[in-house]
């Protein structure tokens, strides 16, 4: 089940892709129900209205919904409740790219790297990502695995994480490499305006099997930079989930970014940061295409 946001006429509606992904159905429509956003969908849906999404999809006809061409896709939750979480160095890969930059500990991580990023709102696949050329000249990709919250849930154990999980998304975590260093920690750097797209879907974990081992991938002009598995990952979504729900409440419609592999632009010498008119491809195997072009 692939959940969406998007507009026909600035008019916002939640949808539901058909199983080969290329028409889309209004859920209230579908379901009869009274969803007005996607957080409120992830924490109300219950277990019968998503059987009966499943069972309607097999069932569906080509002429039920609109073709996907016909509206224009937004981020699948394009005001988080929350900033996204975001775990940094999260491939051991990416944690080797980096080290001994200036700003960067010389080692892989014993702990989990927790920090935050604002995402308001998150930006659309097909929407510009803006340049901000006055306040840095270094901005770089960083294709991620999303996980999306379902139930709210403090001190979850590692076994019962996949119970708190509604699904999975892609996000490239944009980022000014410039401003990550100037100011420390890395939040500022990561949260300027439309450096959070998001998308195109969220997808139902019932579409996976778990432990994930999802190819994940990042062009920038149809040049591959980013090439890996979220297998890779160097702490494990129930471990992410354990460590950060630890005396602190994870809230359904929360986003955990789970960091990205090797390939990014500061990992190149010399460094290969985006340029004007860069159009840049996430992937991640039975979620979708998450594209942009940089101002
Ligand atoms: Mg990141």
């Amino acid at each position: 089940m692939k959940f969406i946001t998007y507009s026909i006429n600035n008019k916002e509606h939640l949808g539901i892709l058909s199983l080969d992904g290329t028409r889309v159905c209004e859920i209230n429509a579908f379901l009869d129900t009274r969803f007005t956003d996607m957080t409120q969908l992830i924490t109300e849906i219950s277990d019968s209205e998503l059987d009966l999404i499943a069972k309607k999809l097999e069932t569906a006809s080509e002429s039920d919904g609109l073709p996907v061409t016909e509206v224009v896709l937004k981020a699948p939750i394009p005001y988080p409740i929350r900033p996204l979480f975001c775990l940094g160095k999260n491939y051991i890969d990416h944690a080797l790219e980096t080290k001994g930059l200036p700003g960067s500990d010389d080692e892989v991580p014993k702990h989990p790297i927790f920090f935050m990023k604002i995402a308001q709102p998150a930006t659309a696949t097909g929407d510009i990502i803006p340049n901000h050329r006055a306040i840095t000249d270094m901005v770089d990709y960083e294709v991620e695995l999303a996980v999306v919250i379902g139930k709210d849930g403090i001190d979850i154990t590692k076994e019962d994480s996949l119970e708190h999980i509604f699904g999975y998304t892609i996000v490239n975590d944009i980022s000014a490499r410039n401003l990550q260093r100037k100011h420390s920690q890395w939040f500022k750097g990561k949260s300027l305006e439309g450096f959070s797209p998001m998308g195109p879907c969220i997808v139902h974990k019932s579409a996976f099997t778990h432990p994930l081992a999802l190819k994940i991938t990042c062009d920038v002009n149809g040049q591959r930079r980013q090439d890996s598995n979220t297998e890779n990952l160097l702490f494990d979504i129930p471990t992410i989930i354990e460590e950060l729900s630890k005396g602190m409440y994870l809230r359904a419609g929360d986003i955990i970014l789970t960091g990205t592999p090797a390939g990014v632009g500061l990992g190149f010498t010399p460094f290969k940061f985006l340029k004007s008119g860069d159009k840049i491809t996430c992937q991640i195997e039975g979620i979708g295409t998450l594209e942009n072009t940089f101002e």
